[in-house]
């Protein structure tokens, strides 16, 4: 984060990185606790502003969701209902589900409260607004970006790419900030090389997910 700072490429809410040429937009998935622990204190010494996605069924609990592999990721705390309420507003809060299911495994009935009950309990719970919306596992088909467009304004997937003109509003590419570490840091973003490594990951990464039974 400290070198997206020194590179100067404008860290912007994620409703601007459509209309902010070359900038970028910070989101975290879940909610873990370890987003105030960590994250928090460095977002607010660079003023970074930042979307937390809270998963609304499991605040205050663990990431143990219906569809999670045992042993797959570990377990982790989520942030309980009190702490969210306690962000700073430079942190915007999102929608990513009441249970974290994959939502194309779920008939159409289930994935309107999945979306709308998560947007309802966080907007009522801490009276912020919910704008946007993640897709568990960054899944999602024609139907559900058509039913994310009813009830929010934009929606994030996990497709590895920049943002372009001509993303999709409803999934928009994330680069998964795992892939940029050490020399290859954040501040790199745009650069060839990065753009490059980025494009190779992108292939492997479909790769595999072709080779899943
Ligand atoms: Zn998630």
């Amino acid at each position: 984060m400290e070198s997206l700072a020194q590179s100067g490429v404008p860290v912007v809410g994620l409703d601007q990185v459509l209309s902010v040429r070359g900038s970028v937009a910070l989101t975290f998935d879940d909610g873990y606790r370890n987003f105030t622990d960590v994250a928090l204190p460095m977002l607010e010494k660079l003023q970074f502003p930042a979307t937390l996605f809270v998963v609304s069924g499991f605040c205050g609990r663990c990431n143990e969701w219906p569809d999670q592999l045992a042993g797959a990721v570990p377990r982790l705390p989520l942030l309980p209902w009190q702490e969210l309420v306690a962000l700073p507003p430079s942190v915007a809060l999102g929608a990513h589900t009441v249970t974290h299911r994959d939502l194309r495994k779920l008939a159409q009935e289930d994935c309107e409260h999945e979306l709308f009950d998560c947007r309802e309990e966080i907007e009522r719970r801490t009276g912020r607004p919910v704008r946007w919306l993640a897709y568990p596992y960054g899944a999602s088909s024609p139907q559900l970006r058509s039913l994310a467009g009813r009830h929010f304004e934009l929606a994030v997937g996990t497709t590895l790419a920049y943002v372009s003109n001509g993303s999709d509003r409803f999934d928009l590419p994330r680069i998964d900030a795992y892939y940029l570490r050490g020399e290859r840091s954040l501040g790199q973003i745009f650069s060839g090389s990065s753009a490059a490594y980025l494009g190779v990951r992108r292939v492997l990464r479909a790769a595999r997910k072709r080779a899943l039974p």
